[in-house]
């Protein structure tokens, strides 16, 4: 959450932190970095209450390698910290402007001043895919002479492979065999989940991952990815529940305000649907054909998506999924709608769909709820409010809230509406 956090825009607050950390507890992580203690008053809240809630999984605090950082900390009362301290000369010398010797020094004092405290000390070396492997070799056993518990030497910059990643962690699995490692990878070149597996075939025990790849420039590798590859192409199993992954990813991407891209693996919107019509014709006789991963493997459903390359087969399973069920010559006029229309370059929605279909089939609209009136205040010196009058078949009502903006007031206002009938 720490890393997915500095993506550019993305900023949570303490109860935001919270929730997530509770779903991704209970999707069944080991640990999560929840934050950066020493960075802000509302990170140290965050990780406080965080703290308290007694998850299952280890609640780590990001720290750099001083010691205002890690008492940070210790006051969290989190029980572990991710240190980070760079290893490669690059970020020595125009980062930090410490000489080596400083940086093996650095590392021995904040390790062992963190395991004096109490702390489980995950030891990042930062950059050290672009590191000189002998000074990281020193670094790591400065570190783990110093009490390191487990050592991610990160690749900062996403610069690895698949085969680049194997050989980095098996020489270093070599070189220090009773050590345990972690991977940290970027997706700078979009390969961070083949790097993350690959240094899982390596050896490692552990990989840092991100809820939708979240991360600063491209990202990070993204955890949903990495527990489905490992489940359905590697036969591993891991302790996170892949169903609830979908709603682990709606979750982070809603609070965060990021969109996940319709197309993204195991989580976008258009991961399980189908539109082509050569594809859905097959997909309704086998969903194998076309379908490497059963969408309930990861809390998903499969979706037959009108659309100008929908065929019949496909549009008639779309319409069975409504409960509408077209005659052949009815059938005929709405794919030849829906083929109007998307050759117009218009998106055809399942909405649309339904309403080509209830024209052509003269069904009665399905209309429960009217919007009757909407007023909305907005301005630079007044709270956003909004007013509505929802009719529900004759049942009158009326709500007002106020939101950070005239959009969310109205919807809070419609959601109270609603949710009064739901009483
Ligand atoms: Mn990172």
């Amino acid at each position: 959450m720490r890393d997915g956090e500095q993506t550019p825009g993305v900023s949570l607050t303490p109860e935001k932190k919270l929730r997530i950390s509770r779903q991704l507890d209970k999707l069944g992580v080991d640990a999560i970095e929840a934050g950066f203690t020493a960075a802000s008053e509302g990170e140290m809240e965050a990780i406080k209450l965080i703290t308290k809630e007694g998850l299952r999984a280890e609640v780590f605090s990001f720290a750099r390698g001083v010691k205002s950082d890690i008492d940070a900390v210790i006051d969290s009362g989190a029980n572990a910290v991710f240190l980070v301290i760079p290893a490669s000369d690059l970020h020595l010398q125009h980062k930090l402007k410490k000489t080596r010797e400083d940086v093996l020094s650095l590392t021995e004092d904040c390790t062992r001043y963190a395991k004096d405290h109490g702390l489980i000390v995950e030891l990042g070396a930062e950059d050290a895919t672009r590191s000189d492997p002998a000074f990281l070799r020193k670094m790591i056993g400065t570190g783990v002479s110093a009490g390191a518990d487990i050592v991610s030497p990160c690749d900062t910059v996403g610069i690895l492979t698949p085969e680049k990643a194997y050989a980095f962690f098996s020489d270093l699995i070599k070189d220090f065999p009773e050590v345990p490692f972690s991977a940290h990878c970027h997706d700078d070149f979009g390969m961070a989940v083949a790097n993350s597996v690959a240094a899982l075939k390596a050896g490692v025990k552990e990989v840092h991952a991100t809820m939708n790849g979240l991360g600063e420039r491209a990202g990070n590798a993204a955890l949903e990815e990495i527990v489905v590859a490992l489940k359905l192409l590697y036969n591993i199993e891991t302790s996170v529940k892949l169903d609830l992954l979908y709603d682990t990813s709606m979750l982070v991407s809603r609070l965060a305000g990021i969109p996940v891209q319709p197309n993204k693996a195991i989580t976008g919107e258009n991961a399980f649907v189908h539109e082509s019509g050569i594809h859905t014709h097959a997909i309704v006789s086998e969903p194998l054909t076309y379908e490497p991963i059963p969408p309930e493997v990861a809390g998903r459903t499969r979706r037959l998506a009108a659309g100008k390359h929908a065929g019949s087969r496909g549009l008639r399973a779309a319409l069975n999924e409504m409960g509408i069920n077209p005659n052949e010559e009815q059938l005929k006029q709405i794919i030849s709608r829906v083929k109007t229309l998307g050759d117009k370059g218009k998106r055809v929605t399942d909405a649309d769909l339904q309403a080509i279909a209830e024209t052509i089939m003269g069904l009665p609209k399905l209309r429960s709820i009217n919007l009757e009136e909407l007023t909305v205040v907005t301005g630079d010196r007044v709270t956003p409010t909004a007013s509505v009058r929802l009719n529900l078949s004759g049942k009158i009502l009326i709500e007002a809230a106020t939101g950070i903006g005239p959009v969310d007031a109205a919807m809070n206002a419609i959601r109270k509406a609603v949710q009064r009938l739901s009483r």
